[in-house]
This record gives structure tokens, C-alpha cells and sequence, in this order.
């Protein structure tokens, strides 16, 4: 299927304009994300309704916690990425080709997958995730306009490096986002992800400007980028660029794919949220295993309004506006 967001040059060869890479690619070669390939001056998309997973999860696994908590969403991943993270923790999907998947992956239609959402009650949507969705950037899109048509709510799951003018088309269609905020250094961008900082910065101001639900995940990697004073200036930039309700996910790191570090310590991980608190109303810590830390309180009052436990979610003092009950602060947009 012929790509979107790119033109032809001379010699057969095309530049894709879909992520900051824009890549300049020869005939019968595919682009540094796997999936792109120039076929005779025409760019084809190769993962088009080639999923690799599919199935539900709790809508907290994506994660995103003001967002229908409680809910599942489908979820749905094909193959490539156009970041080269060493420390990927879906490596086998995301730096692989259709071609060189282990596992084939499975050919499905977006009215098929509009009917496999719509076939659970507790269901709140679709979300794109797994692999990074902007390299299935076409079939998303098709897949999302059609969820719409559903009343489907659309999450994507990013590590928001796009290119604007289609992160623009694709707003019309989405609900929330779920963005890998991965460092605040550009060089850790460019020597452990092969990309760049800059970018994921203009996506999450565009998001927000589009009034879009957003929730940022920051992976901890001990020693790389775990400095107090570049994480205070993180969290610093998001409470002014983007809201001091943003929801942060501060995110415990373990060994994985290609990078051999420590896992990070628990002390780390308290350090920095104590930091985050400072000028964020809702951090939480991931894959560790302190209950509290993954409650939403009140930030007007400290009322509890949330518990989660694993994926059990229950509802305490908050109303079906998305009100605490006891001081009357709006916190949940977005509630069952
Ligand atoms: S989407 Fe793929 S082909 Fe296009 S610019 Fe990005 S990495 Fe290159």
C-alpha cells in the first residue's frame, strides 16, 4: 500500500516526511524504521494491517491512569520502530521487519478490529501500541477514523517522534496519548535511542495544545539519565509547557535487550519523585511494587479519589463529575 507524507526525488529515490529522520530512501530499500519501502519511486507501507498482538489489557497497562481508569482497551502492535533503543523492551517486535519476524504476523482488516473492540462492554477504545504506532502510522489513522465512526475512544502509544504535519491529521482521530519522555539530554537521545530530543519536546506541546489527554512515562536508567538537577529541569518544562496536572509516570528500569545497567533502586526512584512532586499534582512510580505510589490523592485536599493495586482499580471520594467529594477539586476528565 502506497505511504503517506512523502514526495519523489530524482533517480527513483524518495524522502518519507512522516518522523524527523526523513529519510532518503533508494529504490527497493526500506527506511531506518523497517516498514517504509521505496518500490520503484513509490513509498509502500509493508506493516499495513499486519498485526503481531492483539488482545485486551487494563487501560493502567498502557500506561495511563486518568484516562477511563478501570477500563480495558484493545490493544494492537505490528512490527518496526523508527528508534533504535538499546534498552527496548519490545526489541523482538519493534527492530524487526515484516520479513524477519519471528512469529508471522496476523493480516487483519480495521472493521474487524472495530468489531472485536466493540464485542466487550468494559472495552473504552483502541489503543495503537506495542511497536511504535507512527511507523503503522496509515493503517492507525484509517483505524482510528473508523473507531470514531464506533464512538470508540483512540490512544496512541509513542515515544512521540513524529514529524508535526502528521501528528496534526492524526489529532483529529485521537483521545490520548501515552508518550516515552525518555531523557531530558539530547546527547542520551542520540547515543542510546538514535534520535533525538527536540522533537519528542514539540510533540507533547502539540498534543497538549490539541487538547488532547496526555500522560508522560519516564523510563530511570541508573547513570544515564538519572541526574537530579536534568530531572528537576524535566519535570520543570512539563509543568510549564504542558500543565502542572500532568500526569507523570516515573518508571523503575530493569536490564533489558542490548543495555547492561543495574536495575534502578528504589531510593532513586523516591528521590525523584519526591522532585516531581515539587511541581507536578500527579506522579506515579512504575514497576515497583509500593501500592501508594500508584493512588491518585486529591491534590486540593490528599483525600484518596483512586486506589490501584496491580490492576485492581477502585473508586474512593470522587464523584461522577470527576470531583473530590470532600473539597469539590475537579481531577478525571475522563471517568466510567
Ligand atoms: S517513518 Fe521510517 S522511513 Fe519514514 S522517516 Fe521515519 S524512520 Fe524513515
Amino acid at each position: 500500500m502506497e505511504a503517506l507524507y512523502y514526495h519523489k526525488e530524482s533517480n527513483n529515490q524518495v524522502v518519507c516526511s512522516l518522523c524527523p529522520h526523513n529519510c532518503r530512501i533508494s529504490d527497493s530499500k526500506a527506511g531506518i524504521c523497517k516498514v517504509r519501502q521505496n518500490k520503484s519511486g513509490v513509498l509502500t507501507t509493508k506493516n499495513y494491517g499486519r498485526v503481531s498482538s492483539i488482545g485486551f489489557d487494563p487501560i493502567e497497562k498502557k500506561p495511563l491512569y486518568h484516562f477511563y481508569p478501570g477500563s480495558e482497551i484493545l490493544s494492537i502492535g505490528s512490527v518496526g520502530c523508527n528508534l533504535q533503543c538499546q534498552f527496548c523492551q519490545n526489541w523482538q517486535i519493534s527492530q524487526t521487519s515484516v520479513e524477519d519476524f519471528k512469529r508471522r504476523t496476523e493480516k487483519i482488516g480495521s472493521d474487524e478490529i472495530i468489531k472485536i473492540a466493540r464485542s466487550k462492554e468494559r472495552n473504552s477504545g483502541i489503543a495503537y501500541t506495542y511497536n511504535e504506532p507512527t511507523v503503522f502510522f496509515e493503517f492507525m489513522l484509517d483505524t482510528a477514523k473508523k473507531a470514531k465512526e464506533n464512538n470508540l475512544n483512540n490512544v496512541v502509544v509513542t515515544n512521540g517522534f513524529i514529524n508535526q504535519e502528521p501528528l496534526n491529521e492524526l489529532n483529529n482521530f485521537i483521545d490520548a496519548y501515552s508518550v516515552d519522555l525518555k531523557a531530558f539530554n539530547e546527547a542520551f537521545f542520540i547515543k542510546y535511542t538514535k534520535s533525538g530530543l527536540e522533537a519528542v519536546k514539540n510533540t507533547l506541546i502539540n498534543i497538549a495544545k490539541a487538547n488532547k489527554h496526555l500522560e508522560i512515562t519516564n523510563l530511570v536508567i541508573p547513570g544515564l539519565n538519572d541526574d537530579k538537577k536534568e530531572f528537576r529541569l524535566m519535570v520543570k518544562w512539563i509543568a510549564e509547557n504542558i500543565g502542572n496536572q500532568t500526569v507523570l509516570h516515573i518508571s523503575k528500569y530493569y536490564p533489558t535487550y542490548k543495555l547492561k545497567v543495574e536495575s534502578t533502586p528504589i531510593e532513586k526512584m523516591l528521590e525523584l519523585n519526591r522532585i516531581a512532586n515539587e511541581y507536578l499534582d500527579y506522579v506515579f512510580l512504575g514497576n515497583v511494587l509500593l501500592p501508594e505510589s500508584n493512588n491518585t490523592n486529591c491534590p486540593g485536599c490528599g483525600e484518596l479519589l483512586i486506589s490501584r493495586t496491580g490492576y485492581v482499580v477502585r473508586k474512593h471520594n470522587v464523584n461522577s463529575y470527576g470531583n473530590c467529594i470532600n473539597c469539590d477539586t475537579h481531577v478525571f476528565d475522563y471517568l466510567n
